[in-house]
């Protein structure tokens, strides 16, 4: 018998760095909550289209440009994309990779971001600034979902890579990558305190 998987989905999970990171994440989470206090336009935005959170998704998307210490962070965060990319066996020979968007997100208790991809971008991720204890995980579908339609259920045991849905704990210093029409949701956050995470997106030229 020969059974071997194909076309799989990749998601990367790392450390961003080393070492100093408790220094660069309480810098981090300061200037997130500036961005949040002085965006005006983005309290609105999220008002309407994040409700009980915050994102500057809708105005200031541009964070790596914005400060040094988000342009920091996409230094950091470049290497990462590259060995990705690598990993996928992405033709990147001759062709540039952009930061085209930063944003961050302040989710309190109950706040949710229902299911999305990430258009016109061809990797996207998280970095997590801020994760308390039992705060809610980043939960991935299964790019197939729709085209199951007579499937039987999966077995409640069923193997990991079988599964239909998969999570990945939201941990302060962590980074996630994958590729950005893979779609995703953060469930509401169960704890009572912020879970702060910047995103961002990847384009190529
Ligand atoms: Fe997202």
């Amino acid at each position: 018998m020969s059974v071997k998987a194909w076309f799989p989905t990749l998601i990367y999970y790392a450390p961003l760095m080393r070492s100093g990171l408790a220094r660069f994440n309480a810098e981090l989470l300061k200037e997130c909550y500036q961005v949040r206090d002085f965006d005006e336009a983005g309290q609105k935005w999220s008002r309407k289209s994040y409700p009980g959170g915050y994102t500057s998704y809708g105005s200031m998307c541009h964070l790596n440009e914005f400060s040094s210490t988000f342009a920091e962070l996409e230094k950091r965060i470049r290497r990462h994309v590259l060995k990705y990319a690598a990993e996928l066996d992405m033709d990147l020979e001759g062709k540039t990779i952009r930061m085209t968007d930063c944003w961050v997100n302040i989710m309190p208790n109950r706040v949710t971001h229902g299911l999305h991809l990430h258009p016109l971008s061809f990797i996207s991720g998280t970095y997590y600034v801020r994760t308390p204890p039992n705060c809610s995980a980043i939960k991935f579908e299964d790019p197939r979902l729709s085209s199951f339609m007579a499937a039987p259920p999966k077995k409640s045991g069923a193997r990991e890579e079988n599964q239909q849905f998969v999570r990945y704990p939201a941990k302060a210093g962590r980074l996630v990558l994958f590729e950005s029409w893979l779609r995703h949701e953060v469930p509401a956050n169960p704890s009572n305190s912020d879970r702060v995470s910047i995103s961002f997106n990847y384009d190529w030229s």
